[in-house]
């Protein structure tokens, strides 16, 4: 990242890296980085995701709790209908002052921490402690956070498998024996029908 105080990710840190026992509050949008999920389901890139939280320093680093609220555009997983939803989800990640993964290109696997609920990743400083930046920090915990199976609601109904109709817009929908009884009366007027030209 070169011109890292340019990156619409970036928070200055500076004041509260100076000493431990500081805080900064943040609250404030940020664009959503790219890459995070695709067209069925993920957020877009640009959206305005909020970051609620503070960065308070202890004596190796900064530790950032946020709340990160993203609009997540997804498909319901039953009846298909589009969902745009604000998603929420709690984020702390340590920023320490010395970056011991300088010599690592590979993200920390220790990152990958199967079924946390509140995922704690580690992210560089930039300019001796100067400036924090969350764009890889809401890419991680934005793809982390996509729902696997998302519903329109709880209780979505999902379609008929055999006709395809919404069952949340006709509940009293159902298949019954009445399909072949009128395929055999529709039988029996074309029937009819021929012998009366006939
Ligand atoms: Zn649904
Ligand atoms: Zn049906």
């Amino acid at each position: 990242m070169p011109h890292i105080e340019n990156s619409p990710w970036t928070v200055p840190v500076a004041q509260v890296a100076s000493r431990p026992g500081q805080s900064k509050q943040i609250d404030a949008d940020f664009p959503a980085p790219s890459g995070i999920g695709d067209e069925v389901i993920g957020v877009k890139e640009g959206e305005p995701v909020h970051v609620n939280g503070s960065f308070d320093s202890i004596v190796d680093g900064l530790i950032l709790n946020a709340s990160i609220n993203a609009p997540v555009h997804a498909e319901c997983t039953r009846c298909l209908k589009p969902i745009k939803r604000d998603w929420t989800t709690h984020v702390t990640a340590f920023f320490p002052y010395k970056d011991e993964r300088d010599n690592r290109n590979q993200p920390d696997e220790v990152d990958i921490i199967a079924g946390e609920e509140e995922s704690e990743d580690t992210y560089p400083l930039f300019d001796n402690g100067a400036f924090a930046n969350l764009e890889a920090l809401l890419r991680d915990t934005l793809v982390d956070e996509l729902p696997l199976q998302p519903l329109c609601r709880e209780d979505c109904r999902g379609l008929c498998s055999q006709c395809g109709v919404d069952l949340n817009e006709n509940p009293d929908h159902v298949h019954e024996t009445t399909d072949i009884r009128f395929a055999g009366l529709a039988d029996l007027k074309a029937k009819l029908e021929s012998e009366q030209q006939g």
